[in-house]
C-alpha cells in the first residue's frame, strides 16, 4: 500500500499541517486514526496530559543567569535558578 503526503488542518489551532505517507503508514500499521491536531497542538495536549508544565524563562534574582521556571513569574516575587534555590534553601 502506498501513502502519500496529505495536508490536514488541526483541529485546536486550525492550521494546516502534512500528515505524510511515512507517517501515515506508521499509523496505518498500528491502526491509529488520522491525527486531527498538528504536531505542537498533539505535543502540548500531551505535555498537558502528563502533567508537564510550561517553562518560562525568567532571569535570576540572585546570579542574574537566565533560567526556566515552571510557572508564569509575577514580577512581586524574586525567582532564582535552581542552584541558587537550592542555595537558599540549604540556610
Ligand atoms: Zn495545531
Ligand atoms: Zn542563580
Amino acid at each position: 500500500m502506498e501513502f502519500e503526503n496529505s495536508v490536514l488542518s488541526c483541529e485546536d489551532c486550525g492550521e494546516e499541517f502534512v500528515f505524510s505517507g511515512e507517517e501515515q503508514q506508521f499509523y496505518y500499521e498500528r491502526g491509529f486514526q488520522t491525527p486531527k491536531r498538528c504536531k505542537p497542538c498533539r505535543q502540548r495536549r500531551k505535555a498537558a496530559r502528563t502533567g508537564q508544565r510550561e517553562l518560562h524563562s525568567t532571569i535570576c534574582a540572585e546570579c542574574g543567569i537566565e533560567t526556566q521556571v515552571p510557572f508564569k513569574p509575577s514580577g512581586d516575587r524574586p525567582v532564582y535558578c535552581r542552584d541558587c534555590y537550592q542555595k537558599r534553601r540549604g540556610f
